[in-house]
């Protein structure tokens, strides 16, 4: 690992290399383009820095991100609520809300059950997506996991516990292909796994 020799610089180098997706040498890029740009610049990158983590938070319901108790979505009067799109990711909720074709709610589980990343089913939100089942109107949960092992294994955990509930568990259709992220999919290709979604 290369150093600049120059300690502040390493800092914001060693730091903007955590964020995923970045290596080394598009940190040091980076880091050289916040040396260069000009002061407003750097004090506004920092300042939206510190208001992402201070100003939102997540949603008490269902752990979207929120400016207040609720997501936008929560608070819409106009969702379905009888729907809870269940999903890994924030993230999802974008790539889901872009296709314009599902109007129920959501509920982000904060990743999926993975033995081998020591992500275990507590780590998750399916505690409390078994209590919304208990306490408010739904009729169906769709399964929205990504095609992975992971997001097999832990629709299957969830499924299981949701067995006598009286709920309709679905799963998107197949089509989209193993191994993909949500995420990644165009809004067509979501749209249409939602569209034909079927029960499991
Ligand atoms: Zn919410």
């Amino acid at each position: 690992m290369q150093h600049t020799g120059i300690a502040t610089l390493d800092q914001l180098i060693n730091l903007l290399t955590r964020l995923p997706g970045i290596g080394r040498k598009t940190a040091q890029r980076l880091a050289m383009f916040v040396l260069k740009s000009d002061p407003d610049y750097a004090q506004q990158l920092a300042q939206a820095v510190l208001n992402v983590k201070s100003e939102i938070h997540f949603c008490k319901r269902c752990f979207n991100i929120a400016e207040d108790d609720l997501c936008s979505i929560c608070a819409d009067p106009k969702r379905d609520v009888s729907k809870i799109c269940v999903v890994e990711d924030i993230v999802d909720i974008m790539a889901i809300e872009e296709a314009h074709v599902y109007h129920g709610l959501y509920h982000v589980l904060g990743g999926a059950i993975s033995p081998l990343a020591g992500t275990m089913p507590e780590d998750l939100h399916i505690r409390e997506l078994i209590e919304r089942v208990k306490s408010e109107a739904v009729k169906e949960i769709l399964m929205a996991l990504n095609p992975s092992t992971e997001g097999e294994a832990t629709m299957i955990y969830i499924s299981r516990l949701l067995k006598d509930s009286g709920v309709t568990l679905t799963r998107l259709a197949s089509g989209v292909p193993f191994g993909s992220h949500l995420e990644y999919l165009d809004s067509a290709t979501i749209g249409r796994a939602i569209d034909s979604r079927r029960e499991l």
